[in-house]
């Protein structure tokens, strides 16, 4: 069925079919399947490109603004001039136009289009944006994972599509029949392949502190001032493996995974609890802020 519906003053095609997922490309709505990109396009030679993924549970957005900031940040790092405004107003379209009460945009915004493949970019380029609504059941998920060695490079705070590290640490660990990563470079801990990492040592919670070598992660974020609200200390701080391999409870946060509790750490000989009573009350008070039905 196609019709339009109004949104503000805006008149946007809507395709709606509760099987296709909606999407928007460079300010057009269309169905996923229907979107046409460029080979041109640098997201597609070079990983120029950034993204985000804005969660949203209930019909409510979480934490909207840090995402828009964080995009933002990462705009900036990387030289590309976008309409961040207008993004914003394209994630909330997308969101209210899908009718899913519980679900995520994913949203990317390139450098733009090359006429010809070129290292050395034009500053006539226009950015490129690229976004989609998909539903998301927000469960918790016990996670095995694999430790690996960070092979990434040095600008991790960046949230680019450049995830080709991320990408092949994860599809070793896969290999392991393990749903996750953590990752470590010189002895310190950095986080999961897509997420951050906390641990419980001496029932006190640590985490690696923020450098240009993770992503702040929002789920990170939050849940570290939700917790000092109710007088739980996070430690944000160097960790290095050994500090991990005897931690008595481990989980890994991110935007789609919530708090996820790993249960086993492939190769090493631990014994985690996933019900720790630390970690629950964590994980009850980011439910009571985020996720309450
Ligand atoms: N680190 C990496 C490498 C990630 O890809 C993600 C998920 N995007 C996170 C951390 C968690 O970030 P957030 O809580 O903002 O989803």
């Amino acid at each position: 069925m196609v019709f339009i519906c109004s949104l503000g003053n805006e008149l946007i095609w809507n395709f709606l079919s509760m099987d296709q997922i909606h999407a928007i490309y460079n300010g057009n709505f269309d169905n996923l399947e229907d979107i046409k990109v460029s080979p041109l396009s640098r997201a597609y030679t070079f990983s120029d490109s950034v993204y985000e993924v804005i969660p949203f549970f209930n019909n409510e957005v979480i934490a909207f603004n840090r995402h828009i900031e964080r995009l933002q940040y990462s705009c900036r790092s990387m030289n590309i001039d976008a309409n961040i405004d207008q993004s914003s107003k394209e994630i909330l379209q997308l969101i209210s136009l899908s009718k899913i009460k519980d679900g995520y945009v994913y949203y990317q915004i390139s450098r733009g289009v090359d006429p010809i493949r070129s290292h050395m970019y034009s500053s006539k380029l226009h950015a490129e944006t690229f976004g989609y609504v998909t539903s998301h059941k927000f469960e918790e998920q016990t996670l095995k994972v694999a430790l690996c060695e960070d092979i990434r490079w040095q600008r991790c705070d960046i949230k680019s599509t450049s995830l080709l590290g991320n990408v092949l640490s994860m599809n070793e660990a896969k290999d392991q029949a393990c749903d996750e990563v953590i990752m470590y470079k010189e002895n310190k801990i950095t986080e999961g392949g897509a997420s951050n990492v906390f641990f419980i040592k001496n029932n006190r919670i640590f985490t690696p502190s923020l450098s240009s070598n993770i992503l702040p992660g929002i789920t990170r974020e939050l849940l570290i001032s939700e917790a000092a609200k109710h007088e739980i200390k996070i430690m944000e701080q160097d960790c290095s493996l050994d500090d991990l391999v005897e931690a008595e409870s481990v989980w890994l946060t991110s935007s789609t995974k919530g708090l996820a509790p790993v249960s086993e750490i492939v190769n090493q000989n631990l014994n985690l609890d996933v019900s720790h009573p630390l970690f629950r009350k964590c994980q009850n008070i980011f439910k009571d802020a985020y996720f309450k039905e």
